[in-house]
């Protein structure tokens, strides 16, 4: 009798989606280590754990294109559990110019850098430092990490002069640093220009400290200027820093906000593919007509609905209307919004059909946004990939399972340049996720917003089982902080 090749993993009669948009193909796939060895007919391998996929999914694990988890990537399996629950593998941190490093705090750091927590958890002068306590700590998904621009004046100008542009000498300082933590493994700059205070940096100051990415390779990710009345002159400042720095851009959670320019997708979509034709330029979206960040008073509108996702000084206000605490206090809005401060919330402030149109742009990747510290999140921190296989593809078919998992894999992991991740193939680390495709789902409401998704049935990162349905978290950590391929450390 033939002797069987032993591997560690086999699972059978996959129905599998390899992350290219190819159609399903049913299949067995075979992991050794950290490595897929084999797609196809593995009748002759035999898996020390073996799965029957039988009428199931498995494609590569999902890549989260938009991820503010810099800190929840080092706080344990179970603070990831709203990413594996998911079927993500792979998060991008460092988004909206935010980033965990390099800065050191002994104060709370200015919004929105706190979206990412108190004094206590600015502790990194640099990125290696970063990267250092991620891999003590271990991790249960991949990441990825941005510097961000935020950031960087944080710790270059001081807090009390954010509000000015920065001089040629702190930009300088900038771009050194940047520089450096490109040379330790970061992936590249991001920055958030619509938030004070940040926006008073100017299209120079930003294409100064850009530089840096020109010489160590990265891309520049943007949360532009504006997302409203002035959304094109945004893309293009976008697509001019991304030409200066001669790097691929990355628009963050593409939509059009506030009522006014509700339809305008068809212009901006167009304005990206216009800019595509000449230089590297993709976006990321979430699934949802409603975007969430820091509470910002001064960017408040009477026309779009608010909900409250935290507060330090009335954390009982949390999940509440905005309109309904106003009331309750007998003042304006804007005048309980300062009252809440520091706080954040949720604004309604697109429209759906937007949210669709964008969605289904080939260019779209998949990007959560979901802020993993807010105490009464945005769904989409539970239920982005889920709503986008089960809603969108399979019910309201507005593309295809196949180009949905490209979406999440394939697509972000060619953008991103993140090598060897996002397809089944042999060769490929061992990243996967095995769903029912029949009953995939999100079940994270905005009444309900940390409910797990229904039909992601187990999560493997690295060749290492870290998700099951039922279950939740497995306690493993074979997560990698994934560095910059260009990186010299
Ligand atoms: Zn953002």
């Amino acid at each position: 009798m033939a002797t069987l090749f032993r591997c560690d993993l086999v699972i059978r009669n996959a129905l599998v989606f390899d992350g290219t948009g190819a159609p399903r193909r049913l299949a067995d796939v075979a992991v050794a280590g950290d490595r897929i060895i084999a797609v196809g007919d593995c009748s002759a391998t035999a898996g020390w754990v073996e799965i029957d996929a039988a009428g199931k999914a498995l494609a590569p694990g999902f890549i989260d294109a938009h991820a503010h988890d810099d800190r929840a990537v080092l706080c344990g399996p179970e603070c990831l559990h709203c990413k594996l629950s998911q079927g993500v593998t792979t998060v991008v941190v460092g988004n909206c110019g935010i980033s965990l490093s390099p800065l050191v705090r002994d104060t709370r750091p200015p919004a929105p850098l706190d979206l990412l927590g108190d004094a206590s958890h600015w502790r990194y002068d640099s990125f290696a430092e970063y990267a250092e306590d991620f891999s003590r700590h271990g991790s249960a998904v991949n990441a990825i990490a941005f510097i961000g621009h935020t950031t960087l004046r944080a710790r270059e100008m001081g807090d009390a002069e954010l509000g000015r542009t920065a001089t040629e000498a702190e930009a300088a300082r900038m771009k050194d640093r940047l520089a450096e933590a490109l040379r330790q493994g970061a992936w590249g700059l991001s920055t958030g220009l619509w938030y004070p205070p940040a926006n008073a940096a100017t299209t120079d100051e930003v294409i100064a400290i850009a530089e840096a990415l020109t010489e160590a390779g990265g891309l520049y990710a943007t949360h532009m200027r504006d997302e409203g009345d002035a959304i094109l002159e945004a893309i293009d400042e976008a697509c001019a820093i991304g030409r200066a720095a001669r790097v691929p851009v990355v628009i963050s959670h593409f939509k059009c906000i506030q009522p006014q320019n509700w339809g305008r997708s068809v212009e901006t979509l167009a304005r990206v593919d216009e800019a595509a034709k000449h230089q590297r330029v993709a976006f990321d979206v979430y699934p949802y007509p409603a975007s969430s960040t820091v509470l910002l008073p001064e960017k408040l509108r009477d026309d779009v609905r608010v909900v409250v996702t935290w507060s330090v000084p009335h954390p009982e206000m949390q999940g509440r209307d905005l309109d309904d605490i106003a009331r309750a206090w007998g003042c304006t809005r804007r005048e309980a919004a300062v009252r809440l401060l520091p706080a954040g919330a949720i604004t309604f402030q697109m429209s759906e059909e937007d949210v669709r149109r964008i969605l289904a742009h080939p260019r779209a990747m998949i990007g959560s946004d979901g802020l993993p510290h807010d105490s009464f999140p945005h769904p989409r921190l539970w239920g982005t990939f889920p709503r986008v296989l089960g809603r969108y593809a399979r019910e309201e078919r507005l593309f295809s399972l196949e180009e949905a998992v490209r979406k999440m894999t394939g697509l972000t992991a060619e953008t991103f340049g993140i090598p060897d991740r996002g397809v089944i193939r042999p060769g490929a680390f061992a990243d996967l996720v095995l769903f029912d495709p029949a009953t995939v789902i999100d079940e994270a409401t905005f009444e309900e917003p940390t409910r797990p998704a229904a039909g992601i049935e187990q999560v493997w990162v690295n060749g290492e089982a870290v998700y099951r349905y039922g279950e939740g978290p497995t306690g493993a950590r074979p997560g990698r902080l994934l560095k910059n391929p260009k990186a010299r450390a």
